[in-house]
Parts: structure tokens; sequence; C-alpha cells
């Protein structure tokens, strides 16, 4: 599907919602889908560098060489790639980084991806609610995440849009999701879903599969299913603009 009728397709879905009465809801992932999260982690490894710079001479400056997208889905192999061969060290900058990463002070370093705020301030002016879905965890990162939504000029904290977050860090994020599907059921129609997850994509699929489920093509978690048949995806939410 071109990306100009999907747009189309999604608008005349919540259309059809709102003469039913119903809410169209617009379920938007955030990390990876709406953010970019590379910042982050780009702040707590140059924090860590910085924090170690007599003890582990030289990692900064290398640190200064890494492009974005040379940042890999694991810290530690970003890390390898980078030429760090100590693996007692890359088990302490995995530590330094999974103790700051869920947290309200470091998620305010992500940044919007390309296009997603005039996305999602798009669909809202046409009349759609969006549902910010996420597998951040509320007591660690709610803060945080509603901020940076704020800053960055996302629709948010009002009564036509919404955001959920896990009640635990604990629960996976495919688990948690999947028991929201019957609560975003009985309290609006979804029509449309963003995510970078193809297992989320297909999971959604399965439960609406009258709504658009779009993977967004950034990065993954390793050992992916494959995104189900049908199913769009996009690089970012520029092509999708009107
Ligand atoms: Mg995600």
């Amino acid at each position: 599907m071109a990306a100009s009728s999907l747009m189309a397709t999604i608008l005349g879905a919540a259309e059809r919602a709102r003469a039913a009465g119903r809410d169209p809801l617009v379920v938007l992932d955030l990390d990876g889908t709406l953010y970019d999260n590379t910042p982050r982690t780009l702040r707590i490894l140059q924090e860590f560098a910085h924090l170690h710079a007599v003890g582990h001479p030289g990692l900064y400056e290398r640190l200064d060489t890494l492009a974005r997208s040379a940042m890999a889905y694991r810290t530690g192999d970003t890390l390898r790639a980078l030429g760090v061969t100590d693996e007692a060290l890359i088990e302490q900058v995995q530590t330094f980084w999974f103790e700051r990463f869920f947290t309200d002070a470091y998620v305010i370093h992500d940044l919007p991806n390309p296009g997603a705020v005039a996305f999602v301030r798009a669909l809202y002016t046409a009349g759609l609610v969006p549902a910010y879905l996420t597998g951040r965890d509320a007591p660690n990162m709610l803060v945080g995440t509603v901020q940076a939504l704020q800053r960055d000029g996302f629709p948010v904290g009002t009564v036509d849009t919404r955001i959920i977050l896990k009640d635990r860090f604990s629960t996976p994020d495919e688990e948690y999701k999947a028991s929201v599907v019957e609560h975003l059921r009985a309290t609006g129609e979804v029509v449309a879903v963003f995510d970078n997850e193809p297992g989320l994509c297909n999971l959604f699929h399965e439960a609406f599969p009258a709504a658009a489920c779009v993977l967004l093509d950034t990065s993954c978690a390793p050992g992916a299913p494959p995104l189900a048949p049908g199913l769009q995806r996009v690089a970012d939410f520029r092509g999708l603009l009107p």
C-alpha cells in the first residue's frame, strides 16, 4: 500500500469509528517507533567514559567517533564494534547502562524519529486519539516520558489522548501489550498501530485484523519473528505525511 493511501485508509476508518460513536485509536509505541533511543544510550556511554577517563583512557575519544547508525541493539556489541576487547570492561559498562537506561532521568535524552511529531499531530487534528502504548514502566519512567512527549510537541495528557505504561518493570513487553488488547477493544476502535517490533505488529494484526498495523523499520530485538504477510513497513514517518 502506498503511503498516501495508508493515510487515507486510516482517516477513513477513523471517520467510520467516530460516526459509530467510538473513539478512533491509533496505538503508538515509543521506543524505536516515535522515539530514537540512541541519544539516550550514547549519553550513558559518554557518562561512563567521562567518569572512568583515568582508568580507561581512550574510551571517551573512541565514543566521539561513534556514528548513531553504528549503535547496535546491545551495548556490548556497540563497544566491540568500536574495538573494545576487555570483556570485564564491557560488562561494567553494560551494568552502568542498565542502571540508567530505564529511568526518568535518562529517557529525556531521547529524540523523536523524523516526522513522528508532525504525523501524530496530523492524526490528532483529524480526530484520532493517540494511545501511546509502551513497554516502559510507570514507576520508573512515567514522569520522564510525559516530560519528553510534551517538550517535543506530541499531544499528551488531555481527554482525547491516552498513555499506557507497564505497572512494573519485570513484565515482558509482549505479555503486557497482549494484556492491554481487551481494554483497547472495550474503550475504542483501534484503526492503526505503529510498532518497531514485528512480533508486536503481528500480535495487533491478529487482535485487530481491520486495523492498519505498520512496522517502523528502525531496529528490533535480536531474534524477532518475520513480519506477517501483507503488513506494511516504513523507514520513518516522513513518507506518511499528507
Ligand atoms: Mg518499541
